[in-house]
């Protein structure tokens, strides 16, 4: 028989930007639920192994995005030297999310919970099923996305756009792996924690991969190697296979695309071990999850686009920025496309983005924002997901205690000054608003 619960706030997805949402949410009092359909908290950068903390400094190196991923990233922040490689292990995340996680007493975690159907009345969801270790129904005053492929959203009956304009296309998927015992004095440049010790390793390696290439015993469409090293410069993460038409909507061509990652990782391995430094090396293991990089764009008040990225746009409503690049891994299998954000090297991200049309109290709260194909690849990176989340779980708050009825009525300088506050980059006005001290206090502030 299905339970039925009932909280304030209730967060799909416990990636980055799902854990950053629970978190802001619960630190304002709120009671949470974070629901996770795997068995353990994480996503994408723990289960996928992405390793490199990509930027979230503008040009001067000032951090356009601190708060909560200043927590999850503490050593990216006070060790900072442009020199490194910016890494993190992602066992260390995991347990980095499980103690802040841990530590809010207004929060309920259930992981083995897949959010299976969303009952929507008069333009405001009503209710969520779910299943998996628990089958319930739960019910919040406000709902977020945190789902990375606007899961929820489109449960919801949400409007979407999938793919590369024109044709649908999404961005590549790869099967990222660890790999240890290398030998680096026989590298030319052994401190591998330096980007200029990257780069030359990844000189070294192209010959053995262009060779396997030339040879036909690969299918990997990537024309260079891509490799970055753990933070105690001992392993490298290879973030370098290509698996083109996965599509996360379409579980077959995950399964599909599964397999063909791990067989590139193979091959790529087996081919470096010929460079003598990696004689000895290991294999530690390849991702247990295919890394996919797009899914759905939910449709929201605001359609963030590549001239707002590449114009380093501001807007008034301001919640988030973004300082990463616009990244497209081809569709097609060719070059990726690199572009960076002009001076001053970041662009602002509108609460309206965060907003689907056509729903009361529905936040998006991952990578599924409103924005194009070219938009997403440079705000998917996990500090600006994370500025998202820690937004969006705010602004929730704010409409659970101000009493409000559509979340298109709370004012983005409430939630500015909320995440000033705590320590989070903003810019634009804030304006003060009363902050609950406990949940009692909230549900009054509500009443009155
Ligand atoms: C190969 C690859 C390399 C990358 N490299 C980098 C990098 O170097 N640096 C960087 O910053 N970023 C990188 N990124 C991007 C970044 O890692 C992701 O975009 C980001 O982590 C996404 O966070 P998220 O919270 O939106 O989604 P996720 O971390 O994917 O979390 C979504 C969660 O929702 C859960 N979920 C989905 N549906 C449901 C449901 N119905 N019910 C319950 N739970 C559900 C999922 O299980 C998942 O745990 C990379 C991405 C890829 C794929």
């Amino acid at each position: 028989m299905s339970e039925s619960f009932d909280f304030d706030i209730i967060v799909a997805g416990a990636g980055v930007g799902g854990i950053s949402a629970a978190l802001a949410a619960a630190r304002l009092q709120m009671k949470v639920l974070l629901l996770e359909q795997a068995g353990e908290v994480g996503g994408t950068g723990v289960f996928s192994s992405v390793s490199l903390i990509c930027t979230f400094r503008d040009s001067q190196g000032r951090p356009i995005t601190s708060g909560i991923h200043r927590e999850l990233f503490p050593a990216a922040y006070t060790h900072y030297n442009e020199k490194l490689v910016p890494t993190y292990d992602e066992q260390e995340l995991k347990a980095a999310y499980e103690r802040l996680l841990a530590s809010e007493p207004t929060l309920t975690l259930w992981t083995n919970c897949q959010v299976t159907q969303a009952d929507r009345q008069d333009g405001r969801i009503v209710r969520l099923h779910i299943e998996g270790s628990r089958t319930a129904a739960v019910t919040a005053k406000v709902y977020l996305d945190a789902t990375a492929d606007g899961n929820l959203s489109a449960l919801a009956g949400m409007e979407y756009q999938l793919g590369r304009e024109g044709d649908g296309k999404l961005q590549s998927a790869t099967a990222t792996f660890k790999v240890s015992g290398i030998d680096c004095s026989l590298l030319k440049e052994p401190d591998i924690r330096q980007w200029q010790a990257i780069h030359s390793l990844r000189k070294e390696l192209l010959p053995y991969y262009l060779d396997m290439k030339a040879a036909g015993r690969t299918g990997n469409p990537r024309q260079s190697i891509t490799c970055f090293p753990y933070p105690d410069g001992k392993a490298l993460l290879f973030n370098s296979t290509s698996v083109l038409d996965v599509d996360p909507t379409r579980p077959e061509t995950v399964a599909r695309g599964k397999e063909e990652g791990i067989r590139q990782a193979q091959e790529l391995f087996e081919t470096i071990r010929q460079h003598p430094a990696f004689h000895h090396a290991k294999l530690d293991y390849i991702a247990p999850k295919l890394g996919i990089r797009e899914g759905r764009r939910i449709v929201g008040e605001y359609v963030l686009t590549a001239e707002d990225c590449l114009q380093s746009r501001r807007f008034d409503d301001m919640v988030a920025a973004c300082a990463y690049a616009l990244d497209i891994h081809s569709p097609d299998g060719g070059a990726t496309r690199l572009e960076s954000i002009p001076e001053p090297g970041y662009y602002h991200i509108p609460y309206r983005s965060l907003i689907p049309k056509g729903c009361a109290n529905l936040l998006l709260s991952s990578r599924c924002i409103s924005g194009t194909h070219e938009a997403h690849s440079s705000y998917r990176i996990m500090a600006s997901v994370s500025a998202i989340g820690e937004a969006a779980g705010t602004a929730a708050a704010l409409c659970v205690f101000q009493g409000l009825e559509d979340v298109r009525e709370v004012n983005p300088a409430h939630i500015r000054f909320i995440l000033q506050l705590r320590g989070q980059f903003i810019e634009g006005e804030v304006e003060r608003t009363p902050m609950p001290a406990s949940a009692a206090w909230a549900a009054e502030m509500k009443e009155s």
